[in-house]
């Protein structure tokens, strides 16, 4: 029972969050929701302790259609960036405030960057690409990143500055077309570079929030030195260029790690 405390751990995190949310906003939807997600997430988990090949995938589509299909298309809530800067300026603490408060800002204190390997509807598509371990080295195009995530703010501070009317409904569309260009530009990039994760590591705005929150990371990938031969295997099966045998909070790219767990499954040694 021991070595399913982890699951057991990440669904009693999210329950906590499905309950106090369904409480202090008075709206079962949060339980419901909440529930969910952390149901696929503690399942994802237990299928990786029992070896099961695909459990990353698994969560990645029970989560990713959940928030594209069902929140964003049927619900019709805006739940990319420019979603979070529209609650943030209504000065309203719901829909994708709570996602990004839950999901990106405060969340990878405690589990990194695991949005990106088990929740994003945008990688869930670009992971079934051909490209899983980048094919070319890594590029130093991670500026652009500051200038797609100026254009989210900029987008919506303009929308308020001007009083543009029927707000809810442009930011429908906005999500609709976001996540088409987020698409191309994602499966554009993969094939140019050769790595499914390039729109990750050099275009995607939430990583301006990600990356600094998850280097304080509780939960992280470590490399017991006893047992390590440096046969390199971890590196080469990483999809984000993580030196994973480095424990220093300042391991190259460390900061990139979406605990997807391929370096764990490859190590001959189990040393990580
Ligand atoms: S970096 Fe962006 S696109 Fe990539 S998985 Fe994370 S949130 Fe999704
Ligand atoms: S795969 Fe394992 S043994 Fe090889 S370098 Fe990485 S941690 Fe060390
Ligand atoms: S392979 Fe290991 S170091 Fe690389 S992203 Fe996945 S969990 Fe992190």
């Amino acid at each position: 029972m021991k070595k399913y405390t982890l699951p057991i751990l990440m669904l009693a995190v999210f329950e906590a969050v499905a309950v106090t949310l369904w409480l202090t906003k008075d709206n079962v939807f949060y339980l419901i929701n909440f529930s969910y997600i952390g149901g696929s997430v503690a399942l994802g988990i237990f299928l990786f302790i029992r070896r099961y090949r695909h459990a990353r995938r698994i969560v990645q589509l029970l989560v990713g259609l959940y928030m594209l299909v069902y929140l964003g298309l049927i619900c019709r809530e805006n739940m990319q960036i420019e979603g979070f800067w529209y609650y943030l300026f209504t000065g309203v603490f719901e829909a994708a405030t709570i996602h990004y408060a839950v999901a990106k800002i405060f969340g990878p204190l405690l589990f990194g960057r695991g949005w990106c390997g088990y929740a994003c509807w945008t990688a869930m598509v670009l992971d079934f690409l051909p490209y899983k371990v980048p094919a070319q080295p890594r590029k130093s195009l991670g500026w652009i990143r500051y200038i797609s995530f100026a254009a989210s703010l900029i987008f919506v501070g303009a929308l308020f500055l001007a009083h543009v009317g029927n707000i809810e409904r442009i930011m429908f569309l906005a999500f609709i077309a976001g996540n088409v260009l987020y698409y191309a530009a994602g499966i554009a990039l993969a094939f140019a570079f050769k790595d499914n994760r390039a729109f990750c590591k050099y275009l995607c705005p939430v990583t301006v929030f990600l990356k600094p929150m998850s280097y304080f990371s509780l939960f992280r990938v470590k490399c017991d030195k006893e047992k390590c031969i440096s046969c390199g295997k971890c590196r080469r099966v990483c999809p984000m260029d993580v030196d994973v045998t480095d424990n220093s909070r300042n391991r190259k790219n460390g900061t990139e790690c979406i605990l997807c767990m391929e370096c764990v499954r490859n190590c001959p040694k189990g040393a990580l």
